[in-house]
């Protein structure tokens, strides 16, 4: 199953992506994370990424291509992987449909999860990530059972610099403009497919594996 997770800013392609990565066993692969990652540890990925990302911009096509390239040519891609936050770009769609095809793969299915706008401010300016184990929660939404504190291993939870209301408007406004054409990309190859995703995450889930399978 090699599938892409696409939708807006704030959407829940995380929060699915983890469930999807512990039914199905396959990688996940999200380019946010990645560059979260390069940040990090100030590597040269991460100085390139920075900039834009604190503004709600898209990193420059090349770079971005460059790391999926490399991570999906790795051997556990081979039977699977749930790419999220990427393509954002008909730039990086062409650009992984060659990709996929020199590795002898194909894509099982483009899968929106579709929010409304207005609802995506809240979900991103309430979004809270464990430090130390990535887990995602949301201050109305899924809210820890201690304040600021990992349900699951204990870690304490951050914002991400990103997730201001400020910031996500331009991120909202380069979904309209730069990624939203994928919708239709993606349907004229045969492989779009859209979820609801203002229903409660569990039904988003049952929705997701009905769709994917259907
Ligand atoms: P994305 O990866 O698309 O940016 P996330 O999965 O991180 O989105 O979700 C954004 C925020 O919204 C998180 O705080 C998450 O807990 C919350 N969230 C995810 N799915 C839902 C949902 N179906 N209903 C309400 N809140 C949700
Ligand atoms: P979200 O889905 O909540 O917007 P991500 O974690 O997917 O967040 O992305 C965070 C930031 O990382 C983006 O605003 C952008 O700067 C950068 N980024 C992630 N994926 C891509 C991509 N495919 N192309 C260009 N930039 C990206
Ligand atoms: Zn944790």
């Amino acid at each position: 199953m090699h599938i892409l997770l696409m939708g807006p800013p704030g959407a829940g392609k995380g929060t699915q992506a983890a469930k999807l990565v512990e039914e199905f066993k396959i990688p996940h692969i999200s380019t946010g994370d990645m560059f979260r990652a390069a940040v990090k540890n100030q590597t040269e990925l991460g100085k390139k990424a920075k900039a834009c990302m604190d503004q709600g911009k898209l990193v420059p096509d090349d770079v971005t291509i460059g790391i999926v390239k490399e991570r999906l040519s790795q051997d556990d891609c081979q039977k699977g992987f749930i790419l999220d936050g990427f393509p954002r770009t008909v730039e990086q769609a062409k650009a992984l449909d060659k990709i996929v095809a020199e590795l002898g793969l194909k894509l099982t299915g483009a899968l929106n999860i579709d929010v409304p706008a207005k609802e995506l401010i809240e979900r991103a300016v309430g979004r809270r990530i464990c430090k130390k184990c990535g887990e995602t929660y949301h201050i109305r939404f899924k809210v820890p059972a201690k304040d600021g504190i990992c349900d699951i291993c204990g870690g304490e939870l951050y914002q991400r610099a990103d997730d201001s209301e400020e910031t996500m408007k331009n991120r909202l406004a380069v979904y309209d403009e730069q990624t939203k054409p994928l919708i239709k990309y993606y349907k004229d190859a045969g492989i779009y497919k859209q979820v609801d995703g203002r229903q409660s995450m569990d039904k988003v889930y049952s929705d997701v594996v009905a769709v994917l399978r259907g």
